[in-house]
């Protein structure tokens, strides 16, 4: 060991999903990117990127794009605060707001990232067990605490909370920050946005990765009182002012004015979603009542480790955390309708050959 490094900052990284590096034929169902492509006003900004102006730094407000959010939400430019993507936005969130010697809270089981970022700005924390049936219950979060932050609806549970219980958890933690990471919120549940006016201690945090099929571009944002805001932008602005480059900012804004296309977009994939509960319980799975645009599984007889190995070898990738109490779940993105089809073909063979040997 070389001294300097006693004194680095140590973490156990966040694992992402898998990205295959070459074009390949792998079906990818592993980390709930969209399976249809961006609107075509996002394509047609995309091929009137000025390059020549790239020698230009950025926006360092990203002006266009805030003002394309504030128009869709109602809400005032200076109550949105865009990043490279919803990490970039709860990391600053994390570093910005969560200075207390008390713990913040979060659900475990919910987003690894949770934990990763208190450990990366030595954030106290304690992670609040959801019930049997995988839901928060807001009563566990009545208690002192340094933040609250929780996935709505939950990943990996892909459970939605109540708009009743999120104002529950709200109600009683005044004093805090608040954060609803709303990632899954288009295909499912109700917004925490309605309750802003409210509570001027949340934030809702949103991204383009998944409704909005550009987890490529890094693009998302939080929305909340402009006091909080003001708070987050200092920060940012101390730790890198130009996070947004301009062809995230440009795309980005026509993304945000695409509402038609990706609503009857994201209806597609809800409708794919509900048609996956028959043929799975046929399977033999149980399966949990999603109101994202991924399932999370268990089958009644093999396990998840056995059923994600058997994918894998076939090329189809989904979802397997080696963690207490979900290691028998997969986690499995909705796709096209093909690629849902092939990866249930392949299910029945894994399960006839297991059944069979
Ligand atoms: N929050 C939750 C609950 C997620 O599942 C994800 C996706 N991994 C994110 C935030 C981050 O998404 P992104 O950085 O792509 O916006």
């Amino acid at each position: 060991m070389y001294p300097w490094e006693a004194c680095v900052r140590k973490v156990t990284p966040y694992v992402p999903g898998e990205q295959p590096f070459e074009e390949s034929k792998i079906i990818k169902l592993n980390t709930n990117e969209n399976p249809y492509p961006p609107s075509p006003e996002v394509m047609k900004a995309a091929e009137c990127i000025k390059w020549k102006d790239m020698r230009l730094y950025p926006d360092y407000r990203a002006r266009e794009l805030v003002k394309a959010i504030s128009l869709v939400h109602g809400v005032g430019e200076d109550m949105i605060f865009p990043g490279v993507g919803s990490d970039d936005v709860l990391s600053m969130i994390f570093m910005t707001f969560f200075g207390s010697s008390k713990p913040i809270l979060f659900p475990d089981v919910s987003y690894s990232f949770y934990s990763v970022w208190a450990e990366v700005y030595k954030i106290p924390y304690e992670k609040v067990p959801v019930g049997e049936d995988f839901t928060i219950n807001p009563e566990d979060y009545y208690r002192d605490n340094g933040g609250v932050v929780f996935p709505n609806p939950n990943a990996p549970t892909s459970l939605a909370l109540e708009i009743g219980g999120v104002r529950d958890i709200l109600e009683h933690n005044r004093d805090v920050i608040c954060v609803v990471d709303e990632a899954y919120i288009d295909f499912g549940g109700t917004s925490a946005l309605e309750l802003l006016d409210e509570f001027p201690n949340l934030i809702v945090v949103r991204t383009f990765s998944k409704s909005k099929s550009l987890a490529g571009l890094r693009v998302g944002y939080a929305i909340a009182a402009p006091e909080i805001i003001k708070y987050l932008n200092d920060v940012k602005y101390s730790v890198n002012s130009y996070t947004l480059n301009t062809p995230s900012i440009e795309v980005g804004a026509a993304a945000m004015l695409s509402g038609k296309y990706y609503a009857t977009q994201t209806e597609h994939v809800v409708l794919t979603r509900e048609a996956a509960y028959p043929i799975l319980a046929e399977l033999g799975f149980e399966t949990l009542k999603s109101s994202t645009n991924f399932l999370f599984t268990k089958h009644e007889r093999l396990s998840g480790k056995e059923i994600y190995d058997g994918l894998r070898a076939r090329g189809v990738y989904v979802r397997h955390f080696n963690a207490p109490r979900i290691d028998d779940y997969l986690r499995i993105t909705i796709g096209s309708e093909y690629n849902m089809g092939f990866m249930y073909d392949v299910l029945r063979d894994i399960i006839n050959g297991h059944d069979n040997a």
